[in-house]
């Protein structure tokens, strides 16, 4: 069995040139928070909504949620609209509030259908129908929007962490040491006087720390490589260790026989 995490996106909530915000999606049809681009990401990709059975939630900062309402009217409207796709919203408990306030203000009324037919699960470890075992733990950001990180194993013993956003803490380290890859963050430049998101630095030491465990880079504040003209910050990658890989949207790593590898 083959395994696929897609990046949809990479960049942080300022997107960077060429970026959209950071989105993950696994075995094409589980994806990791809806950002605000998440629609034009899965038309770019030519993923359907209607494809996704899960969204796990990782905090309620704009960047990562604001997208809901827009997959919730695009599978109501076009790509369910015989309502035959079962959606389910994990997240951390109050999620499902949050949600209804969110889009009832994006489209009063519209979504009261669609978010009365989710299945929303709060608690902190679950399986999903494909045999993913997974379990969400604290991580350290900003503490009034509930920040949470994810690690998945499947049955077949693949294994990923996904950090949300978050600065270095012990939860996050202590599940990337046990995976065999990790789509970390990396929001702040080095001179951002805040430990909220990780830096350049705290990348290198990541590494330094889990040799065995491959970091893709997400949530990044670095313009595309494939960008052109001046900078909105930098365009410059850091020097990182050979397990650190700076994703470009449309990154994906292949599990099969047993390692993770770049796609092609
Ligand atoms: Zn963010
Ligand atoms: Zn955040």
């Amino acid at each position: 069995m083959t395994h696929e995490v897609r990046l949809l996106g990479t960049g942080n909530a300022f997107l960077p040139k060429q970026r959209l915000h950071s989105f993950m999606i696994l075995d094409g049809i589980h994806i990791v928070d809806a950002p605000p681009t998440a629609l034009t990401s899965l038309r770019i990709a030519g993923i359907s909504p209607a494809e996704i059975e899960t969204i796990f939630v990782t905090h309620l900062h704009g960047d990562h949620v604001f997208g809901l309402p827009f997959l919730l009217l695009e599978r109501k409207y076009i790509s369910d609209r015989e309502r035959l796709k079962p959606l389910t919203v994990v997240g951390a408990k109050g999620v499902r509030e949050r949600f209804q306030t969110l889009c009832q203000l994006a489209f009063p009324g519209s979504l009261d259908d669609a978010l009365d037919s989710i299945e929303f699960i709060e608690s902190d470890h679950g399986t999903t129908n494909d045999n993913w075992n997974w379990e969400r733990f604290e991580v350290h950001h900003d503490d009034a929007v509930d920040p949470h990180g994810y690690r998945f194993e499947h049955s077949d013993g693949a294994s990923l962490v996904h950090s949300g956003d978050s600065g270095p803490c012990d939860n996050l380290e202590n599940a990337i040491s046990r995976s065999q890859i990790a789509v970390v963050e990396m929001g702040f430049p080095q001179w951002v006087p805040s430990d909220h998101h990780h830096k350049p630095n705290d990348i290198q030491s990541l590494a330094e720390r889990n040799p065995d465990t491959q970091l893709l880079i997400t949530h990044t504040f670095i313009d595309s490589e494939k960008s052109s003209g001046e900078p909105i910050l930098t365009n410059e990658f850091p020097i990182h260790p050979g397990n650190v890989h700076h994703l470009e949207d449309g990154d994906a790593w292949i599990h099969e026989n047993s390692a993770w590898n770049p796609e092609n």
